[in-house]
């Protein structure tokens, strides 16, 4: 029997898992608290599994074409003296090429293609979820009503209603900041070749995406007084002030005239994604922080899988929502285990640490730099099917 499905949140993962359970003939309704979408936002590199199931879903061309070249990066001490070149291409060989997309361009593929299939309510939340046996009752911040077999909640790293329903989940704190986002400018760079600056709790990258235009991204460890995020161009100038004059000019350029983002890294823990009728899905269940580079694969990996264990089990729900938890539980600590890796490595702590780091990545080979790189990144094959072994 076709269900009522409620998405709450129309972001990746939501959108994911609207057009899997739409294909498989059910009623989707997505409620955003957004007034509408855009395609701006910071970058994001789509990765392995995450360009996989988008071909899977015949959208891997709309997302080439919404894409930024990516060809070679840098790995660079704060003087430019370099740590490792390293092609995309040879990286990735044997998986499928990154696409280097912004999250809005990656969210607009899957919006243009679904729109006229959904029931899309925006500045709309949930107000209150009861259970009513079988169903849930839900009413929305407008008032209105509905009841839904199932309540998908996809809202993200700051989900509302995973706070108000999942007492016990907590926010791993990595008392880190991230700072991004895109510049117009002219620039000397070439456009695909990538700079990233690594540092002592610190980490820049440079991103020239097009021939007038810089993406970049910085984390920088910074715990207690939240009080520099309102100072962006103080935070970037004080924490960057030994480097070259390029990259200073390049971060007060972007600081007074870029479209930045800043944010705080989190980590969402939550033991079991189900609680009756509710499913928590992508950020909103398992933020694997920005540092993983894996949370848009794992949010549309986790839509796959919740869609595929409904195909299972499409009249008992509640079956199909345990077999989702329990699959995801292993490849949800798989990533966010290294994203605590990545922090340690990238963002090293001290000195020591950096030219720990430093030494390692320069005498790598090729294939411990593949362990490095690329085995952090990939599923195995049952895991990407859904098989047990
Ligand atoms: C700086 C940064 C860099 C990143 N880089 C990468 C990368 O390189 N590679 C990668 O794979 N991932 C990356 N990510 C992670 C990736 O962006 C997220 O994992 C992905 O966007 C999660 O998708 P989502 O649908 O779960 O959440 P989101 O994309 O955050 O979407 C949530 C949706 O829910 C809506 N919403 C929020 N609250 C409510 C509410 N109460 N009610 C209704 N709707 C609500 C929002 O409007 C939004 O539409 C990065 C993240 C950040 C912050």
């Amino acid at each position: 029997m076709k269900k009522n499905i409620l998405i709450s949140g129309g972001g990746i993962a939501g959108l994911t898992a609207a057009k899997f359970l739409s294909g498989q003939g059910h009623h989707i309704t997505v409620a955003d608290r957004a007034p509408s979408f855009t395609t701006a936002g910071f970058l994001i590199s789509l990765k392995s599994f995450g360009v996989r199931i988008m071909e899977e879903l015949g959208l891997k061309e709309e997302l080439k074409a919404a894409s930024s070249p990516s060809e070679f990066v840098s790995f660079l001490e704060k003087d430019d003296r370099i740590i490792q070149y390293l092609s995309y291409e040879k990286m990735n060989k044997n998986i499928e090429n990154s696409i280097l997309i912004s999250r809005g361009g990656l969210h607009n593929v899957l919006y243009d293609n679904l729109k006229h299939q959904i029931n899309i309510l925006f500045n709309t939340t949930i107000s209150d979820l009861r259970s009513e046996g079988d169903t849930t009752g839900v009413t929305f911040s407008d008032g209105s009503e509905m009841e839904a077999d199932l309540v998908i909640v996809s809202e993200g790293l700051r989900s509302a209603t995973r706070e108000r329903y999942f007492t016990d989940s907590g926010m791993e704190d990595f008392n880190t900041l991230y700072m991004g986002g895109r510049l117009r400018t002219e620039h000397s760079g070439t456009v695909g070749s990538f700079k990233i600056y690594i540092d002592v709790d610190k980490m820049l990258s440079i991103y020239p995406i097009a021939n007038d235009e810089i993406a970049i991204q910085c984390y920088l460890r910074h715990s207690g007084d939240p009080a520099p995020w309102n100072k962006p161009a103080e935070l970037l100038q004080s924490s960057f002030s030994s480097y070259s004059l390029e990259v200073r000019e390049l971060l007060s350029r972007f600081s007074q005239k870029g479209n930045m983002f800043i944010d705080k890294i989190g980590m969402v823990k939550v033991s079991d994604l189900v609680k009756g009728n509710i499913v928590l899905l992508g950020d909103a269940g398992y933020c694997p922080t920005a540092l993983s580079g894996m949370g848009a694969s794992l949010s549309i990996y986790g839509a796959k899988a919740l869609s595929h264990f409904i195909s299972k089990t499409p009249d008992d729900l509640r079956s199909a929502c345990s077999n989702y938890n329990q699959w995801m539980q292993p490849v949800i600590h798989k990533f966010q285990s290294n994203a605590r890796k990545n922090a340690a490595s990238f963002i090293p702590e001290n000195e020591q640490q950096l030219d720990q780091f430093v030494t390692s990545f320069k005498a790598a080979s090729d294939i411990e730099l593949k362990k490095i790189m690329t085995d952090p990144i990939v599923l195995s094959e049952d895991q990407f099917n859904f098989k047990i072994s």
